[in-house]
């Protein structure tokens, strides 16, 4: 059934490359690029005991977070730890109870295997993501070996040092950002192929087949396939503003994507919120800064005083003698320039040219631009929220007392209901220093999927994941002891069902949470979508160490 699927849909472009193309000369059939793959298609031997030969169907991973544990299929698998990958492991598991991760694998498979480009961490992700949803009726451990061969290779390829060696036990949050960039980067890669086979299309058919119109007369934006329209869920985007508290010059308003947030975790404190870390994050803070309008004021003023200096040397009339004239001219030439100077810096500062415009112009060229701290603020804050949000706690510290990097072990309680929007930016963006970036704007209401948590010290220790099984958002409303029972605690080869409380008793390293406000989210039902729908106590929820 699978292969069908991928056969008959990896054949579609081709097929009109070769049926089509090939009068005019264009394109010549080519093998298929995905053939090789499709090992990643069946469940692979776990070296435990043989799988079942099962083809994946096109939506596998989707239909796989709908899946419960029955009596012949009772266990939920972990999986295996030669000896130090349990960073690797405690990183897989939370990402495979992300529900929009499971509709985004499927929905890049499908596109991949229209357009006939490879995949291979997207696929031996998603063969994981399917047997680590899928209730079995063995206990025995998966065995990750397909993802950690070719995130080796993608990683190698990409100038990177490898993560994944047998003998060292390295950085959750690490693997979890080049886990996502090689995913991201691999929709990216479709999304060309894509562009180039519609480029090569066009121009072949161009006047023939794709009217510049459509049937109803409007003018045709562009070619597409329905279905591809998929989005990396993991990208969100932060706004950041520098603005000097002195003369009110403000840097544009930068917008950088991300895949993770980085929060630091206090060291004073013994204990704190993950909203004050977020808090502290998006506050509003002094920073020393070069600041353009300030640097403009200061070269002015010496231009000035350059001027007033030369002026005086000219009005005083040349030395006796020869080299007493030479130095008169040159003094009153320089005098010209000067003059020339401070005209253009005062008009410079008048126009209020920015740090670019200034760069690019005459001016830059003549003269050397005085630069001059400024007392400014920095802030921060969300500016597209992520459908799926990664959070890290940094909780590295460098001192010389400790020397080097010592691990801070500030509890951070967290809630199972996220809001963020106290921290994303609303419609109007202030660019005064002394305001905030922006009053929040808007709902971004997250639910938390899974954690990695981290015991031990700086350099050795053991990750642990606790996630929550995917589907179990489709009783979001309900909070009965079977409703508990879909958190697990997972370290390597163990699965234990575990209770939200001991989920929120946890000291976390990386969060995942989902957003929960979005429409067709797969894990919440129609009629719970609603926002308003959440009980109150739960969005107030908070962990109590009494309980
Ligand atoms: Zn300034």
């Amino acid at each position: 059934m699978a292969l069908d699927f991928v056969g008959s849909v990896a054949q579609v472009p081709s097929m009109l490359s070769a049926v089509l193309l090939r009068p005019f000369g264009l394109a010549t059939p080519k093998p298929f690029r995905r053939e090789r793959q499709l090992p990643f298609f069946t469940f692979f031997d776990n070296g435990l005991g043989a799988e079942p030969d099962v083809p994946l169907g096109p939506n596998a991973a989707t239909d796989s977070t709908q899946l419960s544990l029955t009596d012949k299929a009772p266990y939920y698998r972990g999986l295996y730890n030669p000896g130090v990958h349990c960073f690797m492991n405690s990183v897989v598991q939370s990402l495979c109870s992300v529900a929009l991760l499971g509709a985004y694998l499927d929905a890049v498979t499908a596109m991949a295997t229209r357009w006939d480009e490879p995949t291979p961490v997207t696929d031996a992700l998603r063969v994981l993501y399917v047997q680590l949803n899928t209730p079995h009726a063995k206990s025995a451990p998966i065995v990750p070996r397909e993802l950690k061969a070719i995130l080796s290779t993608v990683l190698q390829a990409n100038g990177m040092r490898s993560l994944i060696s047998a003998h060292q036990q390295q950085d959750a949050q690490e693997l979890a950002l080049l886990l996502l960039a090689a995913l991201d980067q691999e929709l990216g890669n479709v999304q060309q192929e894509r562009g180039r086979q519609w480029r090569r299309l066009n121009d072949g058919l161009r006047g023939v087949l794709a009217p510049s119109v459509d049937a109803l007369g409007k003018p045709r934006g562009s070619l597409g396939w329905t279905g591809d329209d998929v989005t990396f869920p993991f990208r969100g985007q932060y706004a950041q503003r520098i603005s000097c508290g002195e003369c009110g010059y403000m840097e544009a308003v930068r917008f950088f994507t991300f895949s993770d947030v980085s929060l630091t975790v206090p060291t004073n404190v013994g204990v704190c919120t993950l909203e004050q870390c977020f808090g502290a994050w998006a506050q509003l803070e002094q920073v020393e800064w070069v600041c353009h309008r300030c640097s403009l004021q200061k070269t002015l003023r010496k231009a000035q005083a350059e001027h007033a200096r030369l002026d005086a040397l000219t009005r005083a009339g040349p030395m006796p003698g020869e080299k007493g004239r030479r130095r008169w001219n040159a003094h009153a030439d320089e005098l010209v320039a000067a003059q020339g100077n401070v005209e253009n810096l005062a008009a410079a500062l008048r126009q209020g040219l920015h740090e670019s415009e200034f760069a690019a112009s005459e001016i830059a060229n003549t003269v050397q631009l005085v630069r001059t701290l400024g007392r400014s603020t920095k802030q921060v804050m969300l500016a597209k929220p992520p459908p799926v949000l990664v959070i890290h706690l940094n909780r590295s510290t460098f001192s010389l007392e400790a020397f080097g990097a010592s691990k801070i072990n500030t509890r951070v309680l967290f809630p199972e209901w996220l809001d963020m929007a106290p921290y994303t930016t609303g419609a109007h963006l202030a660019t005064s220093a002394t305001h905030p970036l922006s009053e929040p704007g808007g709902v971004y209401m997250y639910r938390l999927s899974a954690l990695v948590t981290h015991y031990g010290a700086h350099n050795y220790g053991h990750y642990v994941s606790f996630r929550r099984r995917s589907s179990a958002g489709a009783h979001a409303e309900s909070d009965n002891v079977a409703n508990r029972s879909e958190w697990a605690r997972i370290s390597d080869e163990s699965v234990q069902a575990c209770s939200l409380h001991q989920v929120l008793a946890q000291n976390p390293y990386l969060l995942f949470y989902e957003r929960v406000d979005l429409p067709l989210h797969p894990s919440i039902p129609p009629d719970s979508m609603r926002l308003h729908s959440v009980p109150r106590a739960r969005l107030l929820h908070r962990w109590n160490p009494a309980l």
